[in-house]
This record gives C-alpha cells, structure tokens and sequence, in this order.
C-alpha cells in the first residue's frame, strides 16, 4: 500500500500539492469564519493564491490564534462532528479539534500508509501500547491504520508490562506501537521474569512522542539501550493532533516521510519566510482534504530540518529529521542556544539517574537558567561531578543540578490530568 505520489518527482508532487491548495482556499473561503476574517482583513484574493511559492502572501496561524478562536476555524455544522479530540496541551490551553466522517477516513488512511512505510504488512499483527481514549487522537489513528491495511491489532493500551508481555506470547505480534522508553521497562520485565526477548516474534516498533535518533539519523542513547537488549527495527514516527498526519520513517530510518497529498510542508524563519534547505527552522503546516479543521500556514512551534535528497527506499518525498526542541523551550544560556532534548540525551547517559525534571526560569536579571532535578538513589559528588563534566564535553555549558528522591521527581512528572509524563517545566512563560 505505497501511494504512487511518493514515488512520484519532485515537479508531479507540486503539481498535486497546488491543486489541492487551490481547493483547500476555495474552502475555506466558504467555509471558514476564521480564515474569512484572515483573507478580508489582509485583502487577499483566493483565486491569487495557486503556487506553494504564494503561501508567504498569507500570514501565519499560531496555536494562541488557534486557542484563542477555536470554534472559529471549525467549518462544518455540530450535526456532521463525529469525534471530538483535545491536544495535549503541554504548552498552554488544549485544543478542540472536531472530526468529520471523512476527516476519520483521511485518518485511517494517513495511519495505512504510515504503517506501510515501515514495512508493516496485512500478515503482520500489531500491539497498541498507547491509549485510545481520553480525547486522543493518535490511538484511534493507530486502530483505524491498522484496519485500513487490513493488518491485526490489539489494544492493551499504555503500561502495565505484565498484561503487555501475557498480550505478546499469547498473540504473537510482530510490531509493537510504543513510547520507545517504555521498550526499557519492557525489556527488565523480560529480562526479571526470564522471557526470551529475541524469540518474543517482534520484528519492529512504530516509535511515538520521543526521538531515537541524533540529527545524523545515528541512534540515540534511548535507541541504542533498547537496541543492546532487543533486537528489533525501531522507526521514528512524528504526528500531532493540529496535522491529522504522520511522518513516519522507512526501511532506511532516515527521517519521516511527508505524505504530500495530505499536508503542505514549510520549514520557516522568525520572520515567516522558508529557511534555506537544510537549515533548523520552525514546521508549519498546510492540512489538505481536512473538513472539520483545515489549518492553513499553522506554525507548530517545533524545530525541525527537513531532508529532501531522493530516499534510497524509492520514495522522493521530503523527510523530517527528529524535532531538535520545542521553539518555545528555546534557551539562551550562557551564550549557547540550547533545546532540551539535548539535554535528555545528556541525561539518559547515565543509568543512575532514574527520572528528572528539567525546569528553565528567569534570574534576576532576566537572563535564562537551568535548574536539573534528578532522581537517584546514589546521589554521590563523584556522579554529580560526572554528569557536569559530560554537559561541558557535549554543549560546552552546564546547569544547575539538584538530587531527588526519585518519588518526589514522579510526582512533579505526573500533575493531575496529564496524559504524558512532564518533563521540562518552563517557568518563564509565567512568571
Ligand atoms: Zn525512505
């Protein structure tokens, strides 16, 4: 199931794309409250935007504008809303996003082919790790993909090893769908309860809400730790509920393809202009053949760089490289610009250091600090003086650290209502 778009040239996949940014204007032309207001206010005709190169003549959308109007940008009445989603909401205010019927069939679909560029195929069986529920949308993508490829799946949901490992030897599985830290608690429970973990019959895991790999495409700390105990294909897979779509990588882990008949990629500077090709920029997305909430130019707040060399798997549409950091969480320190997914690579070097919470606040002076807080049961000088010494050799400065019991660190990890662990508290915004 590979779409002949992706194996399509460059020239073929623009042409498709200005098509369908011509209708996507259209729409939301008649549609749109919110994009109506947009195009009035700035004078902008629809019928003079039909290139990718007439984007930058519209202005951006931000998440505050999507928070802020929500009910705004959704253009179809109560009665056609079948599924009702939030965001996360780790950065400020969930987001209401509405789905129509057809909205869920481009859904399935994205999953299908996303799943297909990982190489899962109909025989395969699938584990969902993660939940299907509570107003998440990723989950019912995953059941839905799964359903279009008419591959198996079973839905035991996040945690509990246990149930996961009964789940694995009685199903047999082939692929595990997984926040990728929760492979190394996979792995001790195997490892405690003597199960074979190279004869479990896993053959990959499609990879969710953390990075495996460096910007090299070389796989991180996390990746590698997985990768020493089990060995298994592990592919990157980045999605948000604001692009109802997936970036996930192929048989050559080289980044995540973009499905270019789903959604119009930008890679964009402070001044909303592209960055030059192969530079770290912020991703803004154009969703196509979305009916409910079709976004147009949404800056989606994480820095990325994009890969457009032909990929050796056949497929000519661009790849995504992992996201290098939040562009809120962006931090000035000490004259270096610092991301803290960095610094989680940094951390996860060190098998003492059991959890941490990364906090960034103002000091006096209004200028950036760092303040690590690490849970371990040996908080020795010698490890503290260690992990100083490997944030100095890896980004030239280090931070403040403090040591933890690990159960007050889990405690600030987890706040009420969360759906994922926090793990950079960043004060700034409120202070
Ligand atoms: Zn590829």
């Amino acid at each position: 199931m590979i779409p002949e778009i992706e194996k399509a040239s460059l020239a073929q996949i623009k042409a498709v794309q200005e098509q369908e940014l011509k209708k996507l204007i259209s729409y939301l032309d008649t549609h749109s409250t919110y994009y109506q207001g947009v195009f009035a206010k700035h004078n902008i005709l629809p019928s003079t935007i039909n290139t990718l190169e007439d984007l930058v003549k519209i202005p951006v959308t931000t998440k505050e504008q999507l928070q802020q109007f929500n009910d705004d940008f959704i253009c179809v009445p109560k009665s056609e809303i079948i599924d009702y989603v939030t965001t996360s909401g780790t950065l400020g205010e969930p987001v209401t996003f509405a789905l129509t019927d057809n909205d869920l069939k481009r859904l399935a679909y994205n999953e299908a082919i996303s799943f297909a560029c990982a190489g899962v195929q109909k025989e395969d069986v699938m584990q969902l790790m993660t939940t299907i529920d509570r107003r998440f949308m990723a989950g019912i993508a995953y059941f839905m993909g799964a359903r279009e490829l008419g591959a198996g799946i079973i839905r035991v949901g996040a945690g509990i090893p246990e149930l996961q490992w009964d789940s694995i030897l009685k199903f047999k599985p082939t692929y595990l769908i997984v926040v990728p830290s929760f492979l190394l608690k996979l792995i001790k429970y195997a490892q405690e309860h003597d199960i074979d973990l190279n004869a479990s019959g896993i053959k990959g895991a499609i990879c969710i809400g953390e990075s495996l790999r460096n910007q090299d495409f070389s796989l991180n700390t996390l990746a590698k730790k997985i990768k020493d105990n089990w060995n298994i294909e592990l592919y990157s897979t980045y999605a948000s509920t604001e692009m109802n779509t997936a970036f996930t990588e192929c048989s050559e882990q080289q980044g995540g393809h973009h499905h270019p008949e789903l959604i119009i990629v930008e890679i964009l500077d402070d001044h909303n202009c592209p960055v030059p090709p192969g530079e770290v920029g912020e991703l803004t997305v154009t969703t196509l053949g979305v009916e409910a909430m079709p976004l147009l130019r949404f800056k989606t707040g994480d820095m990325v760089k994009a890969h457009t060399s032909p990929c050796a798997c056949g497929r000519n549409t661009m790849r995504l490289g992992s996201v290098v950091g939040r562009k809120k969480q962006m931090i000035k320190y000490k004259g270096t610009t610092l991301y803290p997914p960095a610094m989680d690579n940094i951390l996860n070097d060190f098998n003492e250091v059991e959890n941490y919470i990364i906090e960034i606040f103002h000091n006096t002076i209004g200028t950036d600090e760092i303040l690590i807080k690490i849970g371990t049961q040996s908080p020795t000088e010698e490890l503290l003086h260690d992990i100083k010494d490997h944030f100095r050799a890896k980004l030239r400065v280090s931070p403040k650290i403090e040591f933890h019991d690990k159960k007050d660190i889990l405690k600030l990890q987890f706040p009420k209502l969360s759906r994922k662990p926090v793990i950079v508290i960043d004060k700034r915004k409120t202070e």
